[in-house]
């Protein structure tokens, strides 16, 4: 095989250059400029929410949903282990501690085991989720919807309320994916907790290079965020600043690129939804794998594709990833568990045992929203060589 399959890669064909070309040529291409407003009130209306402030990345974003909701060197956070490590390092940039959360087969965070460990290891002193062991404030939980599905916002929701948590989704992997049914019915992923966090970088479903957008549901945060990604200058003319900002702010040239992908992402959902069901399909020629199914009470934007091996094959993941790299495919791991990183190795966590197991069971399969049919096939015809199902 010649051609090289790609894990996900970015897919630029409409209008971007155009608008980019456009930016450029009225010399607007730092943080100021009308496809910032353009993109960050297209977003909002895509969302259904009345306001989104952008930033530069996903990262960023998450660093400032957490300080506005007064995260602080007093405080703990509650996070998932099974994520990227973006999801999480924003709690230590503030000095807030995180404590790590286990998942279940959707590869979010388990809402049983949270409320456990809200009930168990925790009690409520004036209004305040207090951890027993620590005597700290746990005041916030950052809730990761995984792969593009969903978290079980019903749940975890119900949780925070009794528990006084301030919940802040990472909604970077899910842009697109919306309830089709329940309480939350219509609400877009992001749009549920008191904030709500998308990523542009390269992999994601739309980008902008490197990008992000923030929403909330207090109005009064959304602005303060602003402010803060913006040097939190209170006097434009003689630069007054009343608090530490940061330059977090997206340039007018990102968010160029970012209109032009946003026409495009309801193809792409398309595209990666069609692509989703045919892998599924294939695959059921193989035994001992299968794909990981999306909840069923949501439209999902389909963003990753997990496959699952069974405990018996005798192939292992590593294995299976270097044999499908001679294949010329790019599959990949799911990230390693953070509360085993060194850097939050000593740091609290929580019958941590789902995650563990999907790390050693599960790869992600190409998914890039220009991936064809035939290289969908010619994925699965690789498995099948591996002789994966054996
Ligand atoms: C991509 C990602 C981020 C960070 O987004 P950037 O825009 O790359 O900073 C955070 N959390 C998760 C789960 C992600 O996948």
């Amino acid at each position: 095989m010649d051609e090289f399959i790609p894990l996900s890669v970015p897919n630029i064909k409409g209008n971007e250059q155009k608008y980019v070309l456009e930016a450029l040529s009225q010399e607007w291409v730092s943080t100021a400029g009308s496809y910032i407003n353009r993109l960050e009130e297209e977003i909002a209306s895509y969302l259904k929410v009345e306001s989104a402030v952008a930033c530069q990345s996903g990262t960023a974003g998450l660093h400032l949903a957490l300080q506005v909701s007064g995260v602080d060197t007093d405080k703990e956070v509650i996070v998932p282990t099974l994520t990227f490590i973006a999801a999480v390092n924003p709690v230590k940039y503030l000095g807030a501690t995180p404590i790590f959360m286990d998942c279940n087969e959707t590869l979010t965070i388990d809402p049983y085991k949270l409320e456990q460990f809200c009930k168990e290891e925790c009690e409520l002193s004036n209004g305040k989720l207090i951890n027993k062991r620590t005597k700290k404030h746990i005041s916030a939980i950052v809730v990761v919807h995984v792969f593009g599905n969903t978290a079980d916002m019903e749940k975890i929701m119900k949780i925070a309320k009794n528990y006084h948590l301030i919940v802040i989704e990472d909604a970077t992997e899910a842009l697109g994916s919306y309830y089709t049914e329940g309480v939350y019915k219509g609400k877009f992923l992001g749009t549920i907790g008191d904030f709500g966090v998308y990523s542009f970088n390269g992999n994601k479903i739309i980008t902008t290079g490197g990008g992000g957008m923030i929403v909330a549901k207090d109005a009064q945060k959304l602005k303060e965020i602003k402010y803060l990604s913006t040097q939190a200058k209170d006097d434009e003319l003689n630069y007054i600043h009343n608090q530490v900002g940061y330059n977090y702010r997206m340039t007018n040239l990102q968010a160029a690129v970012g209109v032009g992908q946003l026409e495009q992402l309801e193809n792409f959902i398309a595209v990666k939804e069609k692509n989703y069901m045919l892998y599924k399909d294939l695959l059921k020629e193989i035994e001992g794998v299968r794909l990981l199914e999306f909840a069923s009470n949501i439209r999902p934007n389909y963003w990753f594709y997990s496959l699952q091996l069974d405990k018996k094959l005798s192939i292992s993941i590593d294995m299976l990833i270097q044999n499908m790299r001679d294949f010329g495919i790019q599959t990949r791991p799911i990230w390693g568990l953070i509360h085993q990183q060194r850097p939050y190795a000593s740091c609290q966590n929580f019958k941590i045992e789902k995650a563990e197991e999907y790390h050693q069971s599960i790869i992600n399969l190409p998914c890039s929203s220009n991936l064809t049919t035939i290289q969908v096939q010619k994925v699965v015809e690789a498995l099948k060589h591996i002789q994966v199902g054996r």
